[in-house]
């Protein structure tokens, strides 16, 4: 079985030449997925070309499987995949719009130590379809339709997974998210954010898609960093501060960089000073992160003043630095807290 939600209008148009159906029924079909809708409540579709349509993609390649709300008005989605895997996404509100934050891997196998994403390692690449079908469903929840009717309007793919190690789905993802004929979200509200696979951050900037790019730096030299990140064994720092160059002089887009502040890793003044060196000489942003504390990591955050003390330094070094205000911590909808928990206790209460 495939998933439909994978296909873009073109690829619809061809599967309906296939199955002997009109070339405006691919468009219909489009209409249809765009509410978020299964197959079988599509309208304006034959009950015969359901039927086909059903014999060879599922009904839904995600269900809602809970929601929960924060005290901040955010909330976090768990979705149910075709294949019993659960994923979660966050939607966080603001003055501007809506952001939903996706998943793009079942899991995630890059190991950041402080990260609960990836305490199960990695399940399974998400398909371009099911990045694709967690802004719909979203969408649909909340009333939305496409365009001037979205209730989304920004995206992040900052979920569980790492974007990069799905490069082509998630290109694809992108690709059908933006298009005219899909939901139309601008690239230039898609963020996305990547541990540092320095080749494909080039391949990405080739691509040249407005979207905006951070990377999760997350330490001021290799040592620090090796340390947090097992990427960091592959990529030096200076490989992923030249590919964030390299990036930036093709784009033209100014790149983003995160930084979790861990207390005694990665958090002195000492560090804010190296940070601001390593970061010299283009136009870089970086986005500080009081480290969301996880149940099974031992890494403690840092204080409200130790935050604006690095902050401080940076800024006087000419950085432009922001800390980032922590949202969604109380459904654990935080950064580097969506899990497969409840997968867990779900697989628990099946045996
Ligand atoms: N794999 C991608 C996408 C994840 S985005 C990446 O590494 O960028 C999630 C962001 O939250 C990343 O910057 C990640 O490093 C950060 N993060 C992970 N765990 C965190 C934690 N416990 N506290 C704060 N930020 C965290």
């Amino acid at each position: 079985m495939q998933i439909l939600q994978d296909l873009s209008l073109q690829e619809l148009q061809d599967l309906m030449a296939e199955l002997g159906e009109q070339k405006f029924r691919a468009k219909q079909i489009l209409d249809n997925i765009n509410l978020g809708k299964p197959i079988s409540e599509f309208s304006n579709i034959s009950h015969e070309l359901k039927e086909k349509l059903l014999s060879r993609f599922y009904d839904s390649p995600i269900k809602i499987h809970t929601v929960l709300t924060g005290k901040d008005e955010t909330k976090k989605f768990v979705y149910e995949l075709v294949d019993g895997n659960l994923i979660e996404g966050v939607l966080m509100s603001y003055k501007y719009g809506k952001t939903l934050c996706v998943s793009t891997q079942v899991g995630c196998r890059m190991g950041c130590k402080f990260c609960a994403s990836t305490l199960n390692g990695l399940v399974r690449n998400l398909t371009s379809g099911e990045i694709l079908a967690q802004v719909l469903i979203v969408n649909a929840y909340l009333g939305g339709k496409k365009d001037r009717k979205r209730a989304i309007t920004n995206i992040v793919l900052m979920g569980s997974g790492e974007p990069l190690d799905n490069y082509d789905n998630v290109i694809k993802f992108i690709e059908l998210v933006s298009a005219p004929d899909g939901l139309n979200i601008s690239p230039r509200n898609i963020s996305l954010s990547t541990c540092g696979i320095v080749p494909k951050i080039k391949d990405l900037a080739n691509k040249n898609l407005p979207i905006v790019l951070t990377i999760s730096l997350h330490a001021p030299n290799d040592n620090i960093r090796k340390q947090i990140m097992p990427i960091a064994n592959k990529y030096s720092a200076k490989e992923i501060i030249d590919a964030a160059k390299y990036y930036f002089n093709t784009t033209g887009r100014r790149v983003i960089f995160e930084y979790a502040l861990v207390e005694g890793e990665n958090s002195t003044p000492e560090s804010a000073r190296e940070l601001a060196k390593l970061v010299k000489g283009f136009p870089a942003h970086i986005n500080l992160i009081p480290l969301n504390e996880v149940e099974e990591r031992e890494m403690k955050t840092v204080t409200r003043k130790r935050a604006e003390q690095f902050a401080s330094i940076l800024k006087s070094l000419g950085v432009s630095v922001t800390i980032r205000r922590t949202i969604g911590e109380d459904i654990e909808g935080a950064c580097g807290q969506l899990r497969n928990k409840i997968l867990k206790n779900q697989a628990l209460k099946n045996d």
